[in-house]
C-alpha cells in the first residue's frame, strides 16, 4: 500500500515560506495508519529495543501504537511544565523557532536501548534533543524512526551517530 497519497502539502504553515507535510489524512484512514505502524514494527521487531520515546504531540501518535505492537514501554518527551515528576531538560532550535524538551529522570534506565519516534524529520533538532535526553539518563539511542523525512532539510546531519529510518522521503 502506498502511503504517499495520505500526506498532504500545506504551503505557508505555520509560517510563510514553510511547506508543511500534513499527516492527518493518514491518521484518518485506518488502513493507511495501521499500515504505517505495521511497517515500522517490521523494521524494528528483530532489534534489541527496551523502550520507545517520542516528543509531543505528533510523535505520540506513532510511538504509542508502535510501543503497543512491539510491547515496549513508552517514554513521553514533553514541553516545559507538562511532566509532573523530576525531569532532564534540553533547549534546542527548530525549523520554525526554539523549543525545550523534558523527560522524566526515571523514563530511561541505565544501559537501556531506546527507539526514538516522530512523525516528521525536519531539521533534526527535536530528535537530537531527544537523543541527548536519553543519553543524559544513561541510555543508548537504538535508532530514530519517522513516518516522513524532509531530506532537503538534511536532518540526518544532526543525527550522525544514530541509525535513521523513515517510511517516506521527500
Ligand atoms: P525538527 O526540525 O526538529 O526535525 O522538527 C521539529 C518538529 O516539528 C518535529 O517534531 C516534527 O514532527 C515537526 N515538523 C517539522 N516540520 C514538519 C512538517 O512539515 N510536518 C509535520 N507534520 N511536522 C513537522
Amino acid at each position: 500500500m502506498e502511503l504517499n497519497p495520505f500526506i498532504r502539502d500545506i504551503p505557508d504553515f505555520p509560517k510563510p515560506g514553510i511547506l508543511f507535510k500534513d499527516i492527518t489524512p493518514l491518521l484518518m484512514n485506518a488502513t493507511a495508519f495501521q499500515h504505517s505502524i505495521d511497517l515500522l514494527s517490521i523494521q524494528f521487531a528483530g532489534q534489541k529495543i527496551d523502550a520507545i520515546a517520542a516528543a509531543e504531540a505528533r510523535g505520540f501518535l506513532f510511538a504509542a501504537p508502535l510501543a503497543l505492537k512491539l510491547h515496549k514501554p513508552l517514554v513521553p518527551l514533553r514541553k516545559p511544565g507538562k511532566l509532573p515528576y523530576r525531569t532532564y531538560s534540553l533547549k534546542y532550535d527548530l525549523e520554525y523557532g526554539q523549543a525545550e524538551l523534558h523527560m522524566h529522570v526515571d523514563g530511561v534506565e541505565l544501559g537501556q536501548r531506546v527507539l526514538l519516534v516522530d512523525d516528521v524529520l525536519a531539521t533534526g533538532g527535536t530528535m537530537a534533543a531527544g537523543g541527548q535526553l536519553i543519553e543524559q539518563a544513561g541510555g543508548t539511542v537504538a535508532g530514530c524512526a519517522f513516518l516522513v523525512e524532509l531530506a532537503f532539510l538534511n536532518g540526518r546531519a544532526k543525527l550522525p551517530n544514530y541509525d535513521v529510518f523513515s517510511l517516506l522521503t521527500y
